[in-house]
């Protein structure tokens, strides 16, 4: 088991007028190798939970398991933890800001240690992953476009080489288009990898799509944890709290199990 979540629970400033339970008793295994969606309304918990992958929030209470060990034990090498969990954060792209772009992501593994020769051969390669074209990367971040300032966001982390890929909401404020390339793109990387990739989003349509299983969360609770058949069956429940598109989802995964290409926008399904 990659993670394994105890009875998490997490309090915003406890004790203050601020005090706020944002996650409550949340139980969570994700094995090795999965794609797993994460959805609910904004406010949910998301975010907040995913800051517990890798050890930037600590839970106030429960335990976080990361391959069998517990990451909340005296002496835990957290920085070993961050390198192996990589976490692509909402709007990455307000984080970069080296010269230009290879440099960019090369931040990564050089805070790592590794040598100029190595950082810049993994940085090559995280950004033909992300398929950026070529010509980009002497430009300045600055330079690029929304989509394109994404993918060498997520370039920077996957150049760390980490186990677990996090992403928070990576097609943010992004086109249709750019939102398909970007996620076209990372199902890819998981398909040609074992790196387990953990996907939050609001949209039901972009997690249906590539998620191996889906954890609906609902004010700070894990409200449904399964294989989007599983999920898509409480489909009157989720309509209920506004999160599902039910027809839509679940249509396209019929189709999806049957072997058949599909092509979804909100309101159709049909087969590619
Ligand atoms: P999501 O990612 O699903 O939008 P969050 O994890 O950001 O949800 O937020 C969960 C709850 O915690 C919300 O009620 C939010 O207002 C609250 N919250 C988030 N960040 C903070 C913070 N820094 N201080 C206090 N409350 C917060």
């Amino acid at each position: 088991m990659a993670i394994k979540i105890e009875h998490l629970n997490y309090i915003y400033s406890p004790g203050t007028a601020y005090e706020k339970h944002a996650l409550r008793d949340i139980c969570l295994e994700i094995p090795h190798g999965e794609f797993v969606g994460i959805i609910g309304h904004t406010g949910s918990g998301k975010s907040t939970l995913i800051q517990h992958l890798n050890g930037l929030v600590k839970a106030t209470d429960g335990a976080l398991y990361y391959n069998g060990e517990n990451i909340y034990q005296n002496g835990y090498d957290m920085r070993a933890l961050r390198n192996q969990v990589g976490l692509v954060f909402q709007y990455p792209e307000y984080q970069l800001f080296e010269i230009d772009v290879l440099t960019d992501v090369c931040f990564g593994p050089k805070n790592q240690g590794l040598s100029k020769e190595e950082c810049e051969k993994r940085a090559l390669e995280a950004l033909k992953l992300v398929g950026l074209k070529e010509k980009y990367y002497k430009s300045s971040p600055f330079e690029l476009s929304g989509g394109q300032k994404r993918r060498v966001a997520i370039a920077g982390v996957l150049a760390m080489h980490p186990k677990v890929l996090v992403l928070d909401e990576p097609t943010a404020g992004l086109d249709p288009k750019g939102r398909d390339d970007i996620l076209d793109q990372i199902a890819y990387l998981h398909k040609q990898s074992d790196m387990t990739v953990i996907l939050v989003s609001h949209s039901m349509e972009d997690i249906a799509r590539y998620a191996d299983r889906i954890v609906v969360m609902n004010k700070g609770a894990v409200m449904y944890n399964g294989t989007p058949k599983e999920v898509f069956a409480h489909y009157q429940e989720l309509e209920k709290i506004g999160l599902a598109a039910p027809q839509v989802t679940y249509i396209m995964h019929d189709l999806k199990e049957k072997g058949l290409p599909v092509k979804v926008n909100v309101t159709t399904v049909k087969e590619a």
